[in-house]
């Protein structure tokens, strides 16, 4: 008794279980479990159901499945090749016989009785008439009935989900010791369970609809813990105050274009001024597809920022993204006189020197540049405006860098990585959120196809004749060198051995990640002036390059890149007014990218693509390495839980509204809870 008064705690560590030694609760460090009250909160993913079993005879082939049966004869334990041992028993029913084996589980079969029927789960294989399972866990009738749903739980090295499962039954008795976060008010409007009681029922589940309702109270309640973090993650920046700017009217700027702005950015800009006149510094995220006008956008922002005499600086990704951003929009404000300077980690000393004296006096207006901005020798003289392109390469550390560099500028970022809505809303949950959901006019969809390295011949073929119409061709490879390993297409290799030899009266050039920045900039000047027909190149073009005449992309080793990089390597194209096209070329058999590629030829919309992506890839490889800084969730699913986060969200802001730092003695726990998984995250820092 008096152990299990000790363990009435739920800060307890797991190594005071019944089982539990100092491995066993190394393990499960691992999956992030300390405590006792991690534990119980270590929900299962799925649950094996054994309240409908198959008959031998009606079991599906080679999937995991659970067959009722009774024994009919143990055969014993023998010992076989390499020391293992074999346990066989026959168990069969009124349809057919089942061959059962355990390999190395010389007890497997003790417990069993003949005559007496049992539950089998493991992978029915064999044929019709004999049909065979391998090491199949065995539960009892008693057991099935006490506990119909088998829980499955996240595993890892060494500690099963039957241990696991284990572990947790120690606990279940003393659910109670979760205290409960959610206002009474709250259970009553949702209808939802008791924390113990749904915790004591996701582990347990005496039904499907038990089970349901336990996750659907436990997903309510991560979802209002994380609408609650995001929201005080607001508050502060809203606490300081930024760089006061009048509200300037963009028409003047307008009327310099060679085009008139569609109405999403005009739309887009007017949010963005009025953030810039408000009172706290602008965090937005202009969000919108490959080739919606985002640049035209961020120009208006800088030239606002520029009238109200600040300086403006705008960071991309690459230097060949920050060159052409640096002569496009040099241009573009050209009749203003607002003068541009570009930074990168490419500069010579002494004209990086120049530079940043430009910066540091004042006589640049805007700075356009690589993460060599966020080095220690820039200082601006007075920034109003920071704009980050394509966000989703740079880390939410590096915006709170460019942050610091001023004192609060107004900060734009954009995005072409189309992210869902609900989940840029909470990645994104601090900023506001424009959206270009319109493209330029005259724009045709890109045509996409997959085809074969076998019919490379027929689209050289086709490349030809697009060159002859004037228009030009980008080839994307994946590597540097060859890798006789990996059999990919290495660009050197490609651009000597294929490109050249079948295309040998067109002009080509050459672009990858290891040229010199010069070197790469007369490549991308020779391309954008017309004077290469084809450029092969690694995926250093993938963002935001920009040149209307080239009208098609063919990617080599497609199976290579998840499909929001494919999209916006196709964004390169369809930039002009001629029809354009993707080849997504591939020999790659597997089911799986077959049918990602396939996706992407009958889809041009970018958040359906990033949809699809972030289903089947999830959001961690989604955003490569969780630069992201949000919490990990146990339970609750961004995409499929969409509706309870909406919800979530209104009941946050409501509780925060009455209660914005959550002292109120009623959400105390909640308030605990939010740091707790917000800490975690390292997003409180
Ligand atoms: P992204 O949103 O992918 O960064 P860009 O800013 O590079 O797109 O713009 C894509 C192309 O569309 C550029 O060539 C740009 O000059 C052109 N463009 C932008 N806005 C308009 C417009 N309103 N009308 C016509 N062309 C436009
Ligand atoms: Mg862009």
């Amino acid at each position: 008794m008096a152990e299990s008064t000790h363990i009435l705690q739920d800060d307890t560590p797991v190594r005071y279980l019944k089982g539990v030694g100092p491995k066993i609760s190394e393990r499960f460090e691992k999956l992030g479990i300390y405590t006792l009250s991690d534990l119980l909160c270590h929900y299962p993913r799925r649950y094996r159901d054994f309240t409908q079993p198959y008959t031998i005879g009606q079991a599906p082939f080679n999937v995991d499945c659970v067959i009722q049966a009774t024994v009919l004869a143990k055969h014993g334990m023998r010992r076989i090749s390499g020391g293992r041992t074999l346990v066989r028993v026959t168990a069969g029913d009124d349809t057919s016989v089942l061959e059962i084996s355990w390999f190395n589980n010389a007890y497997a079969a003790d417990k069993l009785e003949i005559g007496e029927t049992y539950f089998f789960e493991g992978m029915a294989s064999g044929s019709m008439l004999r049909r065979q399972m391998v090491n199949p866990t065995v539960r009892t009738q008693v057991q099935v009935q006490a506990e119909p749903l088998l829980a499955v739980y996240p595993q890892t090295e060494g500690l099963s989900s039957l241990q696991i499962g284990k572990c947790i039954a120690q606990l279940l008795d003393h659910a109670e010791l979760l205290p409960e976060p959610l206002p009474q008010a709250m259970l009553k409007k949702y209808r939802l369970l008791g924390k113990a009681e749904a915790v004591r029922a996701i582990h347990r589940p005496h039904s499907a609809e038990e089970a349901y309702a336990a996750r659907r109270r436990l997903i309510y309640e991560e979802l209002l813990i994380l609408q609650l973090g995001i929201a005080r993650m607001k508050e502060r920046n809203v606490a300081a105050a930024g760089a006061p700017m009048r509200r300037t009217d963009p028409t003047p700027f307008w009327r310099t274009l060679p085009f008139a702005p569609t109405g999403a950015q005009k739309r887009a800009t007017t949010e963005i001024l009025a953030d810039m006149a408000g009172k706290h510094p602008m965090n937005r995220l202009l969000q919108g597809d490959v080739g919606s006008g985002k640049t035209l956008v961020a120009a208006a922002a800088i030239w606002s920022a520029v009238q109200n005499g600040y300086q403006a600086t705008l960071m991309a990704p690459t230097e060949i993204l920050a060159v052409q951003h640096a002569n496009s929009l040099a241009k573009m404000l050209e009749p203003f006189n607002i003068r541009v300077a570009l930074l990168t980690g490419g500069l010579r000393a002494a004209e990086k020197r120049t530079t940043l004296a430009a910066i540091q006096s004042g006589e640049a207006d805007l700075i356009v540049g690589t993460h060599a901005l966020l080095s220690q020798g820039v200082v601006f003289r007075h920034l109003g405006l920071a704009v980050i392109d394509e966000q989703h390469r740079f880390g939410v550390r590096q915006r709170t860098l460019l942050n610091e560099k001023a004192h609060e500028p107004h900060v734009l970022v954009m995005s072409a990585t189309p992210i869902p809505r609900t989940l840029g809303l909470l990645l994104y949950g601090d900023l506001d959120i424009s959206i270009l959901d319109e493209l330029p006019p005259g724009r045709t969809p890109v045509k996409t196809r997959f085809l074969k390295g076998a019919r490379r011949g027929d689209l050289y073929g086709f490349l030809d004749r697009e060159i002859a119409l004037g228009h030009q061709v980008y080839i994307v490879c994946p590597a540097i060198e060859d890798n006789p390993a990996q059999d990919l297409n290495a660009v050197k290799t490609y651009y000597e051995d294929t490109a050249k030899q079948l295309l040998p009266n067109r002009r080509l050039g050459l672009m990858h990640g290891k040229l010199k920045p010069k070197e790469k900039a007369a490549v991308m000047e020779q391309f954008k002036a017309g004077e290469l027909d084809v450029l092969v190149s690694t995926t250093v073009i993938e963002v935001g390059v920009d040149v209307p005449n080239a009208t098609v992309m063919v990617i080599e080793n497609a199976e290579r890149y998840g499909l929001s990089a494919l999209h916006q390597l196709r964004g390169r194209v369809g930039r002009g007014a001629a029809e354009s096209w993707c080849f997504l070329v591939s020999d790659h058999d597997g089911e799986a990218v077959q049918q990602r590629l396939k996706f992407l030829c009958n889809t041009a919309d970018g958040f359906a693509v990033a949809q699809y992506d972030l289903e089947t890839r999830g959001p961690g490889d989604f955003f490569g390495n969780r630069q992201h800084g949000l919490p990990d969730l146990q339970i609750a699913d961004l995409m499929t839980d969409s509706r309870t986060l909406n919800a979530a969200q209104e009941d946050a802001a409501a509780i925060l509204a009455k209660d914005p730092t959550l002292k109120n003695p009623d959400h105390q726990i909640l308030a605990a809870l939010v740091e707790q998984m917000f800490r975690k995250a390292g997003a409180l820092n």
